[in-house]
């Protein structure tokens, strides 16, 4: 069947609908109403009382008009029922109104209905035009909308040149509903435990349900299927391509561990990095491969407890790899491994982009001959042809940044090391069951004693002033300062430019303080040299781009300086705020952001002021900005639903994660008879999803 065998879709509606990626009837029955217009909710005008509720009216607009002049220029449109007026105003996109709301028509108006003088107004409200142009059964359509749950597409504005309206996509549905065969895939015994429709009945429930109660249990129906598929892939591909490998066995004879827990490390470990280190232990002794996810705020500790997991590597005659996002995360880790292991014998080694030839050559002699027993690196250096002795513990730092794919080439890197993945943006279960359905979890949700908290505060440009003088006294009292600008996407020209002239106007403003800067560009020795001079408080003030986001940690810097901090994320600068607060000084935050700023932007950046809970930053992130944003899209290896939303429909996840267990434990092929039509549905997916393992 094509679209245009639909009476009302001519070749030119066709060809619209397949701009917006409907290429066929039954991508049309997929298009799923973007709200209901529910006739028990539609309120005569005489109802209403115009003191803010929010409503749904019907009528016929009687007159249409543009008042007003400049900001207070106006669209407006009198809509009439058989019982009162209520007036319409638009004061954007005035020209669009005009063309679609039209005197004489008939139209739905949902909105927040105000008194204004003795009128009734709703200011933007969402429209509906209720009565269509097309003339083939009018009357039949209309007395339909006058009863029931009135289904309301997203129409009209998504088919930008040809007029398609929500009645239309309506009438067409229907007739497909009517002439289709839709196939059910889930086994009949799945239906009957949830109580779901089946597919063609689900369908009908989505586009004319009788009640809410209908279509939310056909919209559960369908979100549950494509979680399903997911899961069943998920539990799959853990059999099959993460838990072929046996586990390497760590007996753990030589005694680095012990020495550097009673010698070397200056402080008790937290509850949180014990539980860790437990969780670690008994994998590594399960005889299965490790494959855990470590997650713990900023400064929470997780380096100590990567060092634990190399080492009881290393006990066993093991090598251990640290990987990094950024050189300068890797080359701070290196500094910071040989401070405390070199003086209890462990060799590491640093492998970085550009090294001399001969000292490379030398490096990878150690690596691939067993003399260092740690290597750290970026992940990019790491993932070249390096070639270990006996490699059996890989340790990923700040996990947001590596996809899926890069962890499944590791595990099939050789010697299917255990995997520890160390993550600081702290994310939804209901996230991380999606995101990481490969990996176990481990949580540290204590900080280290003593950490004081860190006074955030939101500055305007115009108090530019406040901030010098503020910098001023810190230095004076000793202190070290961040300045950070943004990365801005569309040019790293620009990203530079700015970082570089706050540079040269901070030197004139603080002519006796050493001021440093630090950008992504540089070579990475001087980066190094840079981060070796502030570490050594011979760099007073360090003026970077986001290089420094995560992991760096110099103790005695005690201000971040934020510009532009409305175009970072929460969840960014969070990230940022953690480099400061790790010293006995107090720590302050100051966030600097343009005089325009939006509403939202100053309200998002008032989050930070209230508080330093990186889980709690992490969801207001989520909530404002979506998962996908909130990851960064294609990095994040994050599965895309048509229908489930991964962070309100939590419980589901859960549910078809254990209906896919229980399906594959009784039937791990899905052979039985019931599962047929599940079967022919699944393994196009898991191909789909294997393909996305191992080249994405
Ligand atoms: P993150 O989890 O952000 O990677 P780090 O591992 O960099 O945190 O640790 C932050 C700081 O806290 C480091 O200076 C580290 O030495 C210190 N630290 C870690 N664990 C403890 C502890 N149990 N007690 C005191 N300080 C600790
Ligand atoms: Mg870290």
């Amino acid at each position: 069947m094509k679209l245009t065998d639909t009476p009302g879709i001519s070749p030119a509606r066709a060809k619209a609908l397949k701009e917006s990626g409907i290429l066929s009837p039954e991508d049309l029955i997929h298009y799923f109403p973007r709200t209901y217009l529910d006739r028990r909710t539609i309120l005569k005008i005489r109802r209403l009382k115009g003191s803010g509720e929010k409503v749904t009216v019907m009528g016929t607009v009687s007159a249409v008009g543009v008042s007003g002049f400049g900001r207070k220029k106006r669209y407006e449109a009198i809509l009439q029922d058989d019982t009162g007026q209520l007036k319409g105003v638009w004061f954007k996109g005035i020209s669009y109104f005009k063309k679609t709301i039209k005197k004489g028509e008939f139209y739905a108006f949902f909105g927040t209905v105000r008194l204004f003088g003795r009128f009734l107004s709703m200011a933007h409200p969402e429209v509906e035009q209720l009565s269509s142009t097309d003339a083939a059964g009018q009357d039949q359509q209309r007395q339909q909308r006058f009863t029931g749950i009135i289904p309301i597409y997203p129409g009209n504005q998504f088919f930008k040149n040809t007029y398609i309206t929500s009645g239309l996509l309506r009438k067409w549905i229907l007739l497909i509903l009517d002439r289709i065969h839709i196939p059910e895939f889930l086994p009949q015994e799945l239906l009957a435990r949830f109580g779901y429709p089946d597919r063609q009945t689900a369908f009908r429930h989505i586009h004319t349900p009788e009640s809410p109660a209908q279509h939310q249990k056909a919209l559960e129906r369908f979100k549950f299927e494509e979680l399903l598929l997911f899961e069943l892939s998920v539990v799959t591909l853990k059999k099959e391509v993460f838990d072929k490998t046996p586990g390497l066995v760590m007996a753990g004879t030589k005694p680095f561990s012990s020495r550097f827990f009673n010698e070397v490390l200056p402080f008790k470990l937290t509850a949180g990095q014990i539980g860790a280190l437990g969780d670690i232990k008994r994998d590594i002794r399960s005889g299965q491969q490790m494959n855990r996810l470590l997650q713990g705020d900023v400064g929470s500790g997780k380096t100590v407890v990567a060092i634990g997991a190399m080492l009881m590597a290393i006990d066993s005659g093991y090598q251990a790899v640290m990987m990094a996002p950024t050189e300068i995360l890797a080359e701070q880790h290196y500094h910071s491994l040989s401070e405390w292991l070199n003086a209890i014998g462990v060799t590491i080694r640093l492998l970085t982009g550009n090294q001399k030839k001969a000292l490379r050559e030398d490096i990878l002699t150690d690596i691939s001959g067993g003399k260092a027993h740690i290597i750290v690196g970026t992940h990019a250096i790491i993932q070249e042809s390096i070639r270990f002795h006996r490699l059996g513990m890989a340790i990923i730092d700040e996990q947001h940044r590596f996809g899926v794919a890069q962890r499944a080439m590791l595990r099939e890197k050789g010697d299917n090391p255990h995997i520890l993945v160390m993550s600081a943006t702290p994310i939804p279960r209901s996230l991380a069951m999606t995101l990481y359905s490969d990996l176990d979890l481990s949580i540290i949700r204590d900080l280290p004693p003593g950490r004081k908290e860190i006074v955030t505060r939101v500055l305007k440009e115009s108090e530019r002033n406040k901030l010098h003088r503020f910098m001023t006294e810190q230095l004076r009292e000793g202190g070290q300062i961040y300045v950070v600008y943004p990365l801005i996407e569309e040019s790293e020209a620009m990203d530079l430019k700015n970082a570089t002239e706050g540079f040269d106007q901070l030197r004139v403003e603080f002519p006796d303080v050493q001021i440093g800067l630090l950008h992504g560009r540089m070579p990475s020795i001087e980066k190094d040299q840079v981060m070796q001079d502030f570490k050594k408080n011979r760099v007073q003030i360090l003026v970077s781009t986001t290089v420094i986001e995560v992991g760096v940690d110099v103790p005695n810097a005690s201000v971040m300086v934020v510009e532009h901090a409305e175009r970072f994320g929460l969840s960014q600068l969070h990230q940022l705020r953690g480099r400061i607060g790790r010293g006995a000084r107090q720590s302050y935050c100051m966030l600097m952001t343009d005089v325009k700023q939006s509403k939202e932007a100053r309200s998002r950046l008032g989050t930070m002021e209230e508080t330093g809970d990186g889980f709690r930053i992490a969801e207001a992130d989520l909530k404002l900005r979506g998962p996908g944003d909130f990851l960064g899209t294609r990095q994040s290896g994050l599965p895309e639903f048509r229908y489930a939303d991964i962070l309100n429909d939590q419980y589901l996840l859960e549910i078809a994660k254990n209906t896919a267990l229980e399906l594959l434990e009784a039937d791990p092929e899905l052979k039985r008879h019931e599962s047929a039509a599940l079967r022919r549905k699944f393994f196009p997916y898991l191909e789909e999803k294997k393909k996305f393992f191992r080249m994405s």
